[in-house]
């Protein structure tokens, strides 16, 4: 069930993603050459708390830590720890907020000092295709119009869309209906309507789609050991278009 939210719902939800994104705003300044991913996480995660609100991911299904941080063929759940990320590698850092009740969700993908430009391409089509999907979050579309939309572009650009990972309703809870695929047929599932919450999360492959599970139990990476890229925000349904919440 797509639970719809009220003005005062959406209210809190733009001040949930508000901190969310002043949290990774900092938390990006740090990325370099040297640090490790622990303290990526270590960062979020006394931010978060600076701002009274609580890293969503942490204790999530068992997660152990506040952010997920995925390197180079690592697609998404990437589990901070003693990894120094090198010159050249690129890292995608995934952050959840609770604030008083209310979830954002957020990821963006960075360079570690410079990198190639096959991974400058992939970082950009990654954002772009954020970008191109949420302006299909529209009333009157269908959700599948995101979807298609995101799949549409990806490919275009010679990239692949990772098909076990979806984006998501939220709002009172991290993860709601509906799922939101980033690939698939146009103009199908739930007509969008004013109030839905969603976050839009295209994870895409320099390579091919498939994906193995890490025998952590959690950490997604490409088959192939391409690299990966993924960005998200949690976006409303208005009747004056697409409000992204984590900005
Ligand atoms: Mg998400």
């Amino acid at each position: 069930m797509i639970f719809l939210k009220s003005p005062e719902d959406l209210e809190m939800l733009k001040r949930s993603g508000k901190i969310l994104a002043a949290v990774m705003r900092k938390v990006e300044k740090i990325v370099q050459p040297g640090i490790t991913t622990l303290d990526i996480d270590r960062l979020s995660q006394e931010l978060i708390i600076k701002e009274n609100a609580v890293a969503a991911f942490k204790g999530y299904k068992g997660f152990p830590a506040a952010s997920c941080v995925s390197v180079n063929e690592e697609i998404v759940h990437g589990i901070p720890g003693p990894r120094v990320l090198l010159e050249g590698d690129i890292v995608s850092i995934d952050l959840g907020v609770n604030y008083q009740g209310y979830f954002s969700d957020m990821a963006v993908t960075l360079a570690v000092g410079r990198i190639d430009e096959s991974r400058k391409k992939l970082i950009a089509v990654t954002r772009q295709s954020l970008d191109t999907g949420i302006k299909q979050a529209r009333v009157g579309n269908n959700l599948t119009d995101i979807s298609h939309s995101i799949q549409t572009f990806v490919e275009a650009q010679g990239f692949s869309v990772v098909r076990q990972f979806v984006g998501h309703g939220i709002g009172a809870a991290l993860h709601e209906d509906p799922e939101i695929p980033n690939f698939g047929q146009p103009h199908s599932g739930p007509l969008l309507k004013s109030g839905m919450v969603l976050a839009i999360e295209p994870m895409i492959n320099m390579g091919g789609w498939e994906c193995l599970i890490l025998d952590n139990g959690w950490t997604a990476v490409t088959k192939d050991g391409a690299p990966s890229a993924h960005f998200e925000h949690t976006v409303a349904v208005t009747d004056k278009g697409p409000v992204i919440l984590t900005q």
